[in-house]
């Protein structure tokens, strides 16, 4: 009966919001939630570097509803870093889809009668299934023996190199760790199971890396890089936190000038070290604001609030601007946290009230925020208390809103994700490219003005 009622749900929603694709909503729903993987879906490779199948790199946070040793099959035996999914019975067109495993998922990717890969739902075959090929670049190692993987991984189908050089976070501990984060915990279990797992990468290291998919990434799918880690709030190495993530960028523009988009997800920081970030040839600031509302902020966030507090966050977001354009200011939230019990909004249109509150915030200073659809991590505090996420209707709804709010401020989708449009989109990890209309994009990686005029009428 309960599995019955999630094909309902889906088929609900997708009656109810026929403007958003259906693509994302099946999407959305294997964020949330995840998918279980039949041993015949799983890549085959246990360290990144043999095998057919691209695997799942770990790439900051675990982004599993299971902990490794809960695992089983999938924890020895890689899943894939995303799958790729079309036609089937909603005719879905291509949505690339970031590995989230929950082997209680209803959702189960497993080969059929014939060999082919297919996603099934309650049983029922709702998809074909693409893999991601081992790129060319995951063959090779580095000098030392480390894998490409390890150091440099992509995702977004190979059009991110995700580069997060400190794997853990110096917000530590019930009282200041984010709540839905698992970072800390994430760099203990592949510790713990005796995995390569860097803590600090050194530079050399990420060099090196990028040499290798810069070689072999004849196709240029690899086009932006992301540097990323925890916040640091005291230094490493005897740098701070701009220091630290800056001079990565500037060994890596030395080196190859121009070559991918420069990308930094870090604290929202004082104009100084935001512009420090700038010189070092970022072109594109992550300054997070997770969620919006500010007793969930206050909760959920406590070292962020304590170390720099909401409204500061906020001003330094806004601030950022004047270095980099404000449509290269692209701050994230966690979709669905706003609805976490016990302290979340109750009501979908309180969250979503709320959320639409904050995008209307920063669209009005023509900062487009992006978001990533919540994963209930079970080694957080929110996860623990919401294994399920939030509510699928929450998840279709905020993509209206957020399409809505963007064509309201006549704004076009951020750069560095790819392009818009379902069938399009490779953004993995959550479905707002997917939900955008095709050609709303501006140009990517440029100082152009941030507002384009709607492309989106
Ligand atoms: S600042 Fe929060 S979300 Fe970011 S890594 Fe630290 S604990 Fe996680």
């Amino acid at each position: 009966m309960a599995s019955q009622s999630r094909t309902a749900l889906v088929e609900d929603l997708m009656e109810r919001f026929p403007q958003v694709p259906r693509e994302a909503v099946i999407k959305e729903d294997l964020l949330r939630g995840g998918m279980a993987f039949d041993e015949s879906a799983l890549s085959g490779t246990a360290d990144g570097s043999s095998g057919d199948v691209k695997p799942k790199s770990y790439f900051i946070f675990s982004f599993d509803h299971r902990t490794l040793p809960e695992l089983g099959a999938a924890a020895l035996n890689r899943p894939p870093e995303e799958i790729v999914l079309t036609g089937g019975a909603y005719g879905l067109r291509r949505t690339v889809v970031s590995v989230r495993v929950n082997p209680e998922s209803p959702y189960i990717v497993r080969a059929g009668e014939d060999g082919a890969l297919g996603l099934y739902l309650d049983g029922a075959r709702i998809a074909d299934v693409g893999l991601p090929p081992m790129p060319d670049y995951y063959r090779h190692t580095l000098e030392n023996g480390k894998s490409v993987m390890e150091v440099a991984p992509t995702i977004q189908w190979g059009y991110l190199v995700y580069l997060t050089v400190f794997r853990v976070c110096q917000y530590f501990g019930a009282k200041e760790e984010c709540q839905y984060c698992d970072i800390n915990h994430n760099w203990r279990q592949h510790k713990a199971a005796g995995r390569p797992y860097t803590g600090v990468k050194p530079v050399e290291e990420v060099l090196e890396a990028l040499e290798i998919i810069d070689r072999y990434d004849t196709t240029h799918a690899s086009q932006a890089y992301t540097l990323t880690g925890g916040s640091i709030t005291s230094h490493i190495g005897g740098r701070d936190e701009a220091d630290f993530y800056g001079h990565y960028a500037k060994a890596i523009e030395e080196r190859f000038p121009g070559r991918w988009i420069g990308k930094v997800v870090a604290q929202a920081l004082p104009r100084d070290d935001v512009q420090r970030f700038h010189d070092y040839g970022i072109r594109i600031y992550h300054p997070n604001f997770e969620v919006w509302d500010q007793r969930l902020f206050e909760l959920f966030c406590p070292g962020k609030e304590r170390y720099v507090g909401r409204d500061e966050w906020h001003r330094r977001i806004l601030e950022s601007t004047e270095v980099f354009g404000a449509r290269n200011v692209i701050p994230n939230f966690v979709a669905g946290v706003e609805m976490a019990q016990p302290f979340g909004f109750a009501t979908v249109n309180e969250a979503i009230d709320s959320t639409a509150e904050g995008l209307r915030f920063f669209m009005s200073h023509g900062v487009v925020p992006r978001f990533t659809t919540w994963c209930p991590e079970p080694t957080t505090p929110l996860g623990k208390a919401n294994p399920q996420g939030a509510p699928l209707e929450y998840h279709i709804r905020l993509l209206e809103t957020y399409r809505a709010t963007l064509e309201e401020y006549g704004l076009a989708s951020p750069p560095g994700y790819g392009p818009p449009g379902p069938g399009r989109a490779v953004f993995s990890v959550s479905s707002f490219m997917d939900s955008l209309p095709e050609g709303t994009e501006a140009a990517e990686g440029t100082d152009a003005p941030e507002r384009t005029g709607s492309t989106l009428a």
